[in-house]
C-alpha cells in the first residue's frame, strides 16, 4: 500500500465506540499481508456516483482488503466520525450529517454484529452518494423495511437510495473478487455454503443467501419463510418465478413440513415435485427439482431449490420434441 501522505490508522483516530477489533466480534479478523492500513480516502471517490463505482474505487484503493471487511475502520477513513448506538426501536440505523457531507455520524441499533455490520455499510453508502438526500435535512432514518429493500418503485426517490444504499452494502460487506474466490471452493449447491459465506464475509444469512445464488452458476433459489409462511424468495437469473407469493404458507408437499428438522443443521438434499413450487407447462416434460431445508432459531428457515440440469441427451430429446409440438400447432392452425 502506497500512501506515504496518509498515517496509519491506529487507535488515536478511531471514533469513540472502538473500532480496533472491526471485523470479527473477538477482534481476531483475519488480515491478508497484515493489512491493517488503510489508505484510501474520500478524495478518491469524488467521481463516483453509483454503488458500483464507489465499491470499484474502495477496492482499487484497498486491494489486500481483509476479511472479514472492517467496515468501521473504512468508515473512520472516509469520514465517519463517530458510530454511536441508536435507542429506538422503529429504526435500524441513521446518519446525522451536513449537505456537503464535512463529516458523520452512524447511528445504528444495538444486536447482533452481522446486523450491525450491514447498517452501519449501508448509512456509510447514503454518505458517501452525494445524491442521497435525507426526509429531514442533515438526518438519514431507516427502518428494516429500508434495509431489505431490493427494488424501487419507478420515480420514488426515497425507495431508490434505499436500494442503492442496500447494494453498496452488500458489494462493500462481499467484495466481489473475494465472494468469487469463496465460490470456487463450492460445487453441488447446498445450504451449508451459505452459513459458510456469512462466517467468513460476517454477514447475516440471508445477506449470504443473495450472494450465493446470484454468483453460482447453477438454476438455484432460496425461499426465506418465517413461521411457515413464504416472506421473500431470492433466485439465479435462470430460475424460473416460484408461484408461492410472499405471505402465502410454505406448500403442504414441501420438505420443510416433513418432520423434523434440527434447528442450525441444514436439511438432506432431497428430489419434491416440481410443481409445489414453479409453473411447470402441461405439454412440457417437468423438471426435475430438489429441496434442502435450513431452520433457523427464531421461526425462520432458508429452503434451497436447485433445477437439476437436464443432461444434454435429453436436453437435445426435449428440443426434438418442442420442435415437433411446435410444427404440429402451427400446422393445425
Ligand atoms: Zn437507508
Amino acid at each position: 500500500m502506497n500512501a506515504p501522505n496518509l498515517p496509519a490508522l491506529d487507535a488515536a483516530v478511531l471514533p469513540v465506540g472502538g473500532i480496533a477489533g472491526a471485523g470479527r466480534p473477538d477482534g481476531s479478523a483475519q488480515r491478508r499481508d497484515g493489512a491493517a492500513r488503510m489508505p484510501i480516502s474520500r478524495m478518491d471517490l469524488a467521481d463516483a456516483g453509483s454503488p458500483e463505482a464507489l465499491v470499484k474505487c474502495i477496492l482499487r484503493a484497498e486491494p489486500n482488503l481483509p476479511l472479514p471487511v472492517p467496515i468501521q475502520e473504512l468508515c473512520a477513513r472516509l469520514g465517519i466520525s463517530r458510530i454511536e448506538d441508536l435507542n429506538t426501536d422503529e429504526f435500524e440505523g441513521g446518519l446525522v450529517t451536513d449537505a456537503k457531507r464535512s463529516a458523520g455520524t452512524i447511528l445504528v441499533k444495538r444486536g447482533g454484529e452481522s446486523r450491525r455490520r450491514f447498517t452501519i455499510a449501508h448509512e456509510l453508502g447514503h454518505f458517501l452518494m452525494a445524491h442521497h438526500v435525507p426526509d429531514q435535512a442533515g438526518r438519514f432514518l431507516c427502518k428494516s423495511s429500508d434495509l431489505l429493500r431490493l427494488t424501487a418503485k419507478a420515480g420514488d426517490q426515497r425507495q431508490r437510495r434505499e436500494v442503492e444504499a442496500n447494494r453498496f452494502a452488500a458489494l462493500m460487506l462481499m467484495p466481489p473478487h473475494l465472494l468469487r474466490e469463496a465460490m470456487a471452493a463450492f460445487r453441488e449447491p447446498d445450504l451449508q455454503h451459505v452459513l459458510a459465506l456469512a462466517r467468513d464475509f460476517a454477514v447475516g444469512k440471508e445477506v449470504a443467501a443473495r450472494a450465493y445464488v446470484q454468483y453460482h452458476p447453477e438454476r438455484i433459489a432460496i425461499v426465506v419463510a418465517g413461521n411457515g409462511r413464504v416472506q421473500r424468495c431470492y433466485r439465479s437469473l435462470s430460475f424460473p418465478a416460484i408461484t408461492c407469493a410472499d405471505g402465502s404458507p410454505v406448500p403442504t408437499g414441501s420438505l420443510y413440513h416433513s418432520s423434523p428438522h434440527r434447528p442450525s443443521t441444514a436439511s438432506d438434499i432431497a428430489a419434491c415435485s416440481p410443481d409445489l413450487w414453479i409453473d411447470v407447462k402441461r405439454d412440457l416434460r417437468a423438471p426435475d427439482l430438489c429441496e434442502q431445508v435450513y431452520l433457523q432459531q427464531n421461526g425462520f428457515a432458508m429452503i434451497l431449490l436447485r433445477l437439476e440440469p437436464v443432461p444434454e441427451e435429453s436436453a437435445k430429446e426435449r428440443r426434438l420434441d418442442e420442435g415437433w409440438r411446435h410444427r404440429f400447432h402451427s400446422g393445425r392452425r
